[in-house]
Formats: structure tokens, C-alpha cells, sequence
């Protein structure tokens, strides 16, 4: 049975206070309220990780998560922060190559393979995503695009560490502008992305690989998207920033 897994991705918003108020809204509605079976994860950022990590950790349902991580272990990096580290504050997952990484700091299909390399060598889980850009769609080339985005940077895998990966797939065009993919868009490609990962590491990994959709998410359009047969949850940005329509969100499942 593959996991059901609603993400908040934060980005870079909130300040440590908004932050812990944030966290801390969506741990007591999670206590307070019917939930269901999905796991929710958050992804604030980096600074805040410490401290939402005392807020959550009675909360078996609640993960954390960072946006990011280093391909390196340890060293000469300024800036940069390492997969030990996340690690270090009982941090679970990480977000590799979502598009905004791709885009404003170049990281490349190669480059991300590695930092899923790195995760998985750490204990941690990746959360790979993927995605075409709004050209390669009207030119009806993304499934070659993300599959190809897939094969670059985690088919060197071996079946048991591709089993431990989560896939997001995030339409570029999606991601923020209000627009989001329509459930037939977002079920033909999240089957296209099972066959695809049946094709290298057989039909058993393939069903127990959860793919997330992200971009556009929200209350009013996550029901039919999870209702899709091969959706299993959702990347969330913007609407993760607020806990009320975060929560809609996690209950439409
Ligand atoms: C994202 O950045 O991963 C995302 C899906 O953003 P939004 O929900 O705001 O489109």
C-alpha cells in the first residue's frame, strides 16, 4: 500500500514566530479534528526546523521536512546545509528539484541525483520533483520531458533505494499562477510516471511509489485530484501558509 502524504512547502515565507504560530495551529487542529490516514509533512525553512520539530514530535501524523539539502557531506560549502544536519534536528524528508531550485540556482538532472544520493545515504527521504515547463506542454513533449527528468537523475538507483523515493510531479505552469492542471492532465501523467518507473524497476516498486501532484493546490480543487487513481497527495504551496484551507486540503482525501 503505497503512503497518502499531504506536503506544505513553505518556501521562503514566515519569520520563526509566524512559523511556530503556523505549525502550531495545524498540530492542534490535527488533535482536535476527525483526521484521516494521510501523512502530513511541513517544509518551513531551514531556521525554523529546530523548534517546530519540539512542536510536532508528539504528533505521529505531523512530519518535518527541509526545502533542500547539499550534495556534500561536510566542508568548504558556505551556505550550504548538509543532509547530517537536517538529520540532526529529526528532520525526515527532503525536497529535491523543485523547479524554483532548478530555475533561479541551476541545478541540473545530475547534480540532483546526487543530492538524492545524499538524502538516502543520510537516512532521509527525498521527495523528487519534476515537471514540464508551459512550452514543452503546448508542444506536447512533456512526457518525454519529465520521464527523461526522472531517468537523469534516479535511474542509477538500486530497487531498494529507489523504493524509499517520493515523486512530486509539479507542472511548471502550475506552480503558483492560480492554474492547475486538470484531473484528466495530472492522472495521465502520474500513470505515465508509474509506467515509466515499472518499466526499470518492475510493477511492485511502481505501485508502492507514492506520486504527489503539486501547483495550484487548494481546497475547492484537491478533492477530484486525489480522488485520481494514481494521485496519492499533494505538494502544497501557497495554500500550506494558512492552516485552515492547509487542513481542507489534507480532509478532501
Ligand atoms: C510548490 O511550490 O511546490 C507549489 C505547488 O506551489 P503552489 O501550490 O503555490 O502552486
Amino acid at each position: 500500500m503505497r503512503k497518502k502524504i499531504v506536503a506544505g512547502n513553505w518556501k521562503m515565507n514566515t519569520t520563526l514566530d509566524e512559523g511556530l504560530k503556523l505549525a502550531s495551529e495545524i498540530v492542534n487542529m490535527v488533535q482536535d479534528e476527525q483526521m484521516n490516514d494521510v501523512n502530513i509533512i511541513l517544509f518551513p525553512p531551514f531556521v525554523h526546523l529546530h523548534s517546530i520539530h519540539k512542536l510536532i514530535s508528539d504528533v505521529n501524523q505531523v512530519h518535518l521536512g527541509a526545502q533542500n539539502c547539499s550534495e556534500n557531506e561536510s566542508g568548504a560549502y558556505t551556505g550550504d546545509i548538509s543532509v547530517g544536519m537536517i538529520k540532526s534536528v529529526d528532520a525526515e524528508y527532503v525536497l529535491v528539484g523543485h523547479s524554483e531550485r532548478r530555475q533561479y540556482h541551476q541545478e541540473n538532472d545530475e547534480l540532483l541525483g546526487k543530492k538524492v544520493l545524499a538524502a538516502l545515504k543520510g537516512g532521509i527521504t527525498p521527495i523528487f520533483c519534476c515537471g514540464e515547463p508551459l512550452e514543452i506542454r503546448e508542444s506536447d513533449k512533456h512526457f518525454a520531458y519529465v520521464t527523461q527528468q526522472i531517468t537523469n537523475s534516479l535511474f542509477d538507483l538500486s530497487e531498494e533505494d529507489f523504493s524509499k523515493i517520493v515523486i512530486a510531479y509539479e507542472p511548471i505552469w502550475a506552480i503558483g499562477t492560480g492554474k492547475t492542471a486538470t484531473t484528466e492532465q495530472a492522472q495521465e501523467m502520474h500513470a505515465a510516471l508509474r509506467n515509466h518507473i515499472a518499466s526499470k524497476y518492475g510493477e511492485k516498486i511502481a505501485q508502492n511509489t507514492s506520486i504527489l501532484y503539486g501547483g495550484s493546490c487548494n481546497p475547492t480543487n484537491a478533492p477530484e485530484l486525489f480522488a485520481c487513481g494514481d494521485v496519492d497527495g499533494g505538494l502544497i504551496g501557497g495554500a500550506s501558509l494558512k492552516s485552515r484551507s492547509f487542513m481542507d486540503i489534507i480532509k478532501s482525501f
